[in-house]
């Protein structure tokens, strides 16, 4: 049995970084879609993963 590395793999996939501020935020990959969450400092919507820079 291999070990999971999805543990690892979801601490990366579920940080988001704000497209204004460039504050890192963790969150649901789905409420991010879905716009529920907002950036705490400016308060935008816009997310992007922390993989694509
Ligand atoms: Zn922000």
């Amino acid at each position: 049995m291999a070990k999971i590395p999805e543990a690892q793999h979801r601490l990366f996939k579920n940080v988001f970084v704000c497209k204004r501020c460039h504050s890192k935020i963790r969150a649901d990959p789905r409420k991010i879609l879905e716009g529920k969450i907002k950036c705490r400092k400016c308060k935008t919507k816009a997310f992007r993963p922390l993989r694509k820079k």
